[in-house]
C-alpha cells in the first residue's frame, strides 16, 4: 500500500471469541469482535474508526430505510495451509461495490479506505480466521443513506461499515430448481448488476414461492420474453452441455460474480472451452432430451459451488445425471480452493496476503 489511511482503532475489552464453536460453524451465525466505520458528509469522508462491533444508532428517518439506497459485498479470507492469511480477489470486489454505489447515485467509497480497512479488521480480528478448509472469515462491507429527512431524495449523507464473521463451507445437496416464468430479477436498464438491497428483497416472494411447490430456488428468466436463463436464486449460474462451460453474457441485468469469472478462468486452464452467451430456455429443454447436458450449478462466495439435481421447465422436471468426483463443477471448486489455501500457485495474482 502506497497510501495507508489512518484508522482510529478501538480494541474490546471483552473479546466473545471463546463463545464460538468452530467445529458447529452456521453461515451468519457468528460475528467477529470488531467492525469498521466510516461517515460521509459535506461531500468528504471522514476518518475510518475500527471500534468493538456493537448496534448503530441512527434516525428513523435515514433515508436508506425508506427509499433504499443500501450497497453491500460479499467476500472472504482465508487461513492459508502455512497460517497465513488472504482476502480473496479485494480488488475485483472493490470494482463491483464502486459499480453498484454509482448505480444507486451513492456516494463511493474511496480504495484505500476499503482496502486497508479490510486488511486492519481481519489484521486485528485474525483469530476469528477459521483453520478448517472450506471454513473462512465472512467479511461483509456494506454503504447505506443515512441522512435523516423524509422526503423523497438523493441522500447527502453515508456510512460505510465492515463487519466479519465465521462462516462453514457450504456444501449443499444437489438442489431443485424452476424456471421463472411470471416473476423477474432483473430488467434491462435496472440494477441487476449491482449488489443493491433491493435485489434481494424482489426475489424473496418468487422464491418462497417455488419453496411452496417443492423446489430450492428459481432459475430466473430474462425480464422481456421469460426466454433466456440468467441466474440461479442469487448465484450465477453455469452448465455444463456438450463437454462445455457455459454461462450467460454480462449484462446490466446479470451480477458479475468473482466466483463465475474465477471458475471461467480455471475451466479454461483445466482446459475446456467456455461460452459466455445467450441460453435459451429451450435450448436447456432440448439438451435434456439429447443427454447432451451433464451439469448444472449455481456459483457465488458462499458456497462456491450448488450443484443442481432438477430443473423445472414447462410444466417437466428434468434431472441431471448424478453427480460424482469427476464432474467439472467438484474440479472447479477444488481448483479455486487449493489457490485460495496457498496449495496451487496464484497464477493471477487472486492472493491479498494481509
Ligand atoms: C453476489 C451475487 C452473485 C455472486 O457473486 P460472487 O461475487 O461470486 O459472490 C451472483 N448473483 C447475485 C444476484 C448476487 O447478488
Amino acid at each position: 500500500m502506497e497510501t495507508t489511511a489512518d484508522i482510529l482503532i478501538r480494541k474490546t475489552p471483552a473479546s466473545r471469541l471463546k463463545e464460538v464453536d468452530f467445529d458447529q460453524l452456521e453461515f451468519g451465525k457468528y460475528i467477529s469482535d470488531h467492525m469498521l466505520v466510516c461517515d460521509y458528509a459535506n461531500g468528504k469522508w471522514k476518518e475510518p474508526q475500527i471500534v468493538p462491533f456493537a448496534n448503530l444508532s441512527m434516525s428513523p428517518s435515514a433515508l436508506a430505510l425508506h427509499y433504499g439506497q443500501t450497497v453491500f459485498e460479499g467476500m472472504k479470507a482465508f487461513r492459508m495451509h502455512d497460517g497465513g492469511i488472504n482476502i480473496f480477489r479485494m480488488d475485483k470486489h472493490y470494482d463491483r461495490f464502486v459499480r453498484s454505489l454509482q448505480r444507486m447515485c451513492m456516494a463511493v467509497v474511496p480504495k484505500e479506505i476499503f482496502v486497508e480497512g479490510l486488511r486492519q479488521l481481519v489484521e486485528l480480528d485474525k483469530d476469528w480466521v477459521p483453520a478448517k478448509p472450506g471454513n473462512a472469515l465472512y467479511l461483509r462491507p456494506f454503504v447505506f443513506a443515512s441522512e435523516a429527512r423524509f422526503g423523497v431524495k438523493v441522500s447527502e449523507e453515508y456510512r460505510f461499515v465492515i463487519f466479519s464473521g465465521p462462516v462453514p463451507s457450504l456444501y449443499t445437496d444437489p438442489i431443485k430448481v424452476k424456471v421463472e416464468t411470471h416473476y423477474i430479477r432483473a430488467a434491462k436498464g435496472g440494477t441487476g448488476f449491482a449488489k443493491c438491497g433491493g435485489n434481494y428483497g424482489a426475489a424473496f416472494l418468487p422464491t418462497q414461492q417455488a419453496r411452496s411447490e417443492g423446489y430450492d430456488q428459481v432459475l430466473w428468466t430474462d425480464g422481456i420474453e421469460h426466454k433466456y436463463i440468467e441466474e440461479s436464486g442469487m448465484m450465477n449460474v453455469m452448465f455444463v452441455i456438450n463437454g462445455k462451460l457455459v454461462t450467460a453474457p454480462l449484462s446490466d441485468s446479470i451480477l458479475d460474480g468473482v466466483t463465475r469469472d474465477s471458475l471461467l478462468t480455471l475451466a479454461q486452464e483445466l482446459g475446456y472451452e467456455t461460452e459466455e452467451r445467450p441460453i435459451a430456455v429451450a435450448e436447456l429443454e432440448a439438451a435434456f432430451k439429447k443427454g447432451m447436458i451433464t451439469e448444472a450449478f449455481g456459483a457465488g462466495t458462499a458456497a462456491v459451488v450448488a450443484p443442481i439435481q432438477t430443473i423445472h421447465i414447462n410444466g417437466i422436471d428434468y434431472s441431471l445425471p448424478k453427480y460424482n468426483g469427476n464432474n467439472l463443477l467438484f474440479k472447479l471448486k477444488a481448483g479455486l480452493e487449493n489457490i485460495r489455501l496457498g496449495i496451487s500457485t496464484d497464477t493471477y495474482g487472486w492472493n491479498f496476503m494481509l
